[in-house]
């Protein structure tokens, strides 16, 4: 029996993971990502390896950056230093001999999701990533949507504050500057400076903590970050009327009301028409998400398997 093998590609590490021709995620294991260059050849010695053990059908590729699903191209990269222009697909594809499809690993994270995780079964769904900015891909009738040149989707670059924070992107008030865990981080750091306090080493998770325990600036950091995704949120409902909103990304793993209080809050902004049911649900598949969506890819490249 043939397998897959994928690999999700991150700035910071590259977990991959093979796949029996089902989508049963067999085992999975990470490497810390080395430079752009050796990418090539540190996927091309993985496969080698693997395959003194198994046999392998294909390669599926979720990667940062923006990509080129149709060419295997890694068009823009802003993580890894020389990422920008590859041509993953081409290059791992002379070296190993096997199909290899590319995507990104928002989109991919999506799929993966469709396919065998939060909203398996379902046509019409919106998959949001909060890190350092907000991934965000959207399905309608089972198709990703890609808009005419591939760029469709950027929740994060929507203004939710007019003339608010500077973005990365040359405008201001994008939701990414108040919704990403990044913003949240800043904005406690902001607060927690105006009560006389410096904080240096925090994370989301940490301040989610603070959240439980009572913490009054945690709190009202929180209510605002609430406040942003749930307008963001609330601005997609409206425009695309998805069946569901799944969040991932670290901040929305491990106990904790964040996903009933965006809830919440959506009940009360989303007009009356679209229903009473909650529309946003934590990822499924967490940090999984993206290799299962290259294998669902993979496998699709060689008509191998049923639709989403
Ligand atoms: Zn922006």
């Amino acid at each position: 029996m043939s397998h897959i093998v994928c690999f999700d590609i991150g700035g910071t590490f590259i977990k991959y993971g093979v796949f029996d021709p089902k989508g049963h995620l067999l085992y999975k294991s990470k490497m810390a990502t080395p430079t752009s260059h050796e990418i090539p050849d540190v996927l091309n010695n993985k496969v080698k390896s693997l395959q003194h053990d198994i046999h392998l059908s294909a390669i599926g590729i979720s990667s940062c950056g923006l990509v080129d699903r149709e060419k295997g191209m890694i068009l823009f990269s802003n993580n890894i230093q020389g990422y920008s222009g590859m041509k993953l697909g081409e290059i791992l594809f002379s070296l190993t001999k096997l199909p290899v499809s590319v995507e990104n690993d928002v989109k991919s994270g999506c799929l993966g999701e469709m396919w065998k995780g939060a909203v398996k079964g379902m046509r019409n769904a919106i998959f949001l990533t909060l890190g350092t900015g907000i991934g965000s891909s959207i399905v309608m009738e089972g198709r990703i949507v890609n808009g005419s040149s591939g760029f469709a989707g950027e929740l994060g670059h929507t203004v939710v504050v007019a003339g608010g924070k500077p973005c990365s992107c040359g405008r201001k008030g994008c939701l990414e500057r108040y919704a990403s865990t990044s913003a949240f981080v800043q904005d406690y750091k902001e607060e927690a400076l105006r009560k006389g306090v410096a904080v240096e080493n925090v994370s989301g998770e940490m301040i989610m903590e603070l959240v439980k325990q009572g913490d009054p600036v945690a709190l009202l950091v929180y209510e605002r970050f609430i406040h942003y995704i749930s307008m963001g949120l609330t601005n997609v409902i409206h425009l695309l009327n998805p069946e569901k909103i799944i969040i991932g990304g670290g901040i929305t793993e491990g106990e904790g009301p964040f996903i009933q209080d965006i809830n919440r809050q959506l009940r009360n902004e989303v007009m009356e028409v679209y229903g009473n049911e909650d529309t946003v649900i934590a990822s499924s598949l967490g940090n999984d998400a993206g290799l299962y969506g290259a294998c669902y890819l993979a496998l699709n490249r060689m008509n191998m398997k049923e639709s989403v």
